[in-house]
């Protein structure tokens, strides 16, 4: 007799799991904060209550850091071999893509952002990237090093180096990308065999709770992801400054990163900072226009601008200037703003009123300062926390619009004229983190490229991400580099080993 297979659809999964009371992951097990308390995650969208969350604190992130220290402690994890811990990263990966419809739209209702965005970007990259680290597992490698040892005239060594996993990481992520930063900081960390206490943004924990069931799934042991929502001030901060921490992976503000590394101080853990930016983007005067102008109304309104890297100086050369500014203008009027949920929305709302408020507080001061919006300027709608893609002329280096970082669809246009004082400009800033340049001059477009303080520039195009190409910043955007195989190094000790033969 044949069954018949009842696959619950999408919206009941989701509100099932939306409704659900949420808790914390501490051990293989989900269990109320030891106060007792929840907090609340709201639908940008509409400003309502989402769903309620578990709210951790000390007591649980010392719960949590115990229980990734005793998984840590018995090598359930580090001590199985490169290829199960690759095979279960990767299994985790397998999950996830099965579950692309469900996450995209947790993704949405808690962040706000597009759905259709979430379907195409934010899922299928933290696929990828998880897939990625699970390769890595079967290669983290030391070297065998030839040694001289001048004042052992004669004697013969065996020196190789060993890499082994940190120890117990604790990692704070943001709300920007609240998946695909969880898979940044995660994938790295589980494929060198480390073991880890992850907080979720306090605005959007939602996507991450349902990642930690699917460590469940995949048949990840206790205690080897433990996932702690709550607020930065209370569960962030005790994380950072816990002893039983060996490093602390940290993406978010360049102002609470330097809180971060001062709580890291008291054991002197590890630290690894994504911070912010206010990145320049340069076009050229002898570019396709049509490419560039694209290119530079997405650099700034990709995410509502909701972008570490968000391409939020404009610099145009001159004779172009007005051609840009009217051009990017035009894309930002035809952007659809709206609900995330809503298939035709381009553009969602922010995350919550305080990123409203405080984008819209930047409008306000660069607008009284002289700047004006060719486009935008300020909310829109009264409801959600929707603000409109805005373009800013007239603005001084010395602006608040164009020192500061915005976080919002906001952009500076300026123009230039003479690439030296273009260089010193565009690298006037206490961040380093992106740039873009546009030009058909290849020789104009690798000189600026090795003129420009950042750690990432992009040439003729913008926000191209891959877990294979390093991501981080110069300056005041950070310590050390997500992805690639640069972030290895933050999760591994590297052991010199040397035997007399
Ligand atoms: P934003 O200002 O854009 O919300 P934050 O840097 O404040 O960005 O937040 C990024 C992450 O840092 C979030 O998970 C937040 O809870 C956490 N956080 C905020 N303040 C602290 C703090 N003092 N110590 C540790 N984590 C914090």
């Amino acid at each position: 007799m044949a069954t018949a297979l009842k696959i619950a659809p999408p919206e009941d999964k989701i509100s099932n799991f939306v409704s659900r009371t949420h808790r914390i992951l501490i051990n293989g097990k989900w269990v109320e904060a030891a106060s007792g308390k929840t907090f609340a995650t709201y639908n940008p969208a509409t400003g309502e209550v989402l769903a309620r969350v578990a709210e951790g604190d000390r007591e649980d992130i010392d719960r949590a850091v115990k229980a990734a220290r005793a998984a840590f402690e018995t090598g359930r994890w580090s001590q199985l071999t490169p290829s199960e811990r690759g095979r279960a990263i990767w299994k985790l990966a397998d999950l996830l893509e099965e579950n692309l419809e469900e996450f995209a739209e947790l993704e949405s209702l808690d962040n706000g952002k597009p759905l259709k965005v979430a379907r195409v970007a934010d899922v299928p990259l933290a696929v990828d990237l998880f897939r990625y680290f699970a390769g890595w597992a079967t290669k983290i490698e030391g070297n065998t090093i030839p040694i001289s040892v001048p004042y052992a005239a004669g004697a013969k060594f065996l020196a190789y180096t060993l890499r082994e996993p940190v120890g117990v990481v604790g990692q704070i992520i943001p709300w920007n990308f609240p998946l695909l930063m969880a898979a940044w900081k995660l994938g790295p960390a589980l494929a060198t065999g480390n073991t880890v206490v992850l907080k979720p943004a306090e605005q959007t924990p939602l996507t991450a709770l349902r990642l930690g069931e699917l460590f469940q799934e995949a048949g990840f042991p206790d205690g080897v992801v433990n996932i702690v929502p709550g607020y930065g001030e209370t569960a962030g901060a005790a994380l950072a400054a816990h002893p039983g921490v060996d490093k602390i992976a940290f993406t978010g503000s360049t102002e609470v990163g330097k809180l971060i590394l001062q709580a890291a101080a008291g054991n002197l853990k590890k630290v690894s900072l994504e911070l912010g930016g206010k990145s320049p983007n340069v076009v050229f005067a002898d570019v396709d226009l049509e490419d560039a102008i694209a290119g530079a109304a997405s650099a700034i309104f990709f995410n509502h601008g909701q972008c570490c890297c968000a391409g939020s100086r404009l610099y145009v050369e001159n004779s172009i200037f007005d051609k840009v500014v009217e051009g990017v203008a035009e894309h930002a009027n035809k952007i659809n703003v709206g609900s995330g949920q809503d298939e035709a929305t381009d553009m969602g709302p922010l995350v919550s009123a305080e990123q409203l408020n405080r984008v819209c507080g930047y409008l306000e001061s660069g607008i009284s300062e002289g700047a004006k919006a060719v486009v935008g300027g300020g909310r829109h709608g009264d409801k959600g926390y929707f603000v409109k893609p805005t373009v800013l002329v007239n603005t001084t280096e010395k602006m608040k619009v164009v020192q500061e970082e915005i976080f919002g669809p906001v952009v500076t246009a300026i123009p230039f004229s003479d690439p030296a004082e273009l260089v010193t400009q565009a690298n006037d800033t206490v961040y380093g983190l992106a740039a873009g340049i546009w030009t058909r001059d290849i020789q104009k477009a690798h000189r600026l490229a090795s003129q420009l303080r950042a750690g990432t520039v992009w040439i003729n195009c913008y926000n191209i991400f891959d877990a294979a190409l390093p991501f981080g910043g110069y300056k005041q955007s950070g310590w050390g580099r997500e992805m690639g195989h640069e972030v290895l190094e933050q999760y591994t000790e590297v052991k010199a080993v040397c035997t007399a033969l």
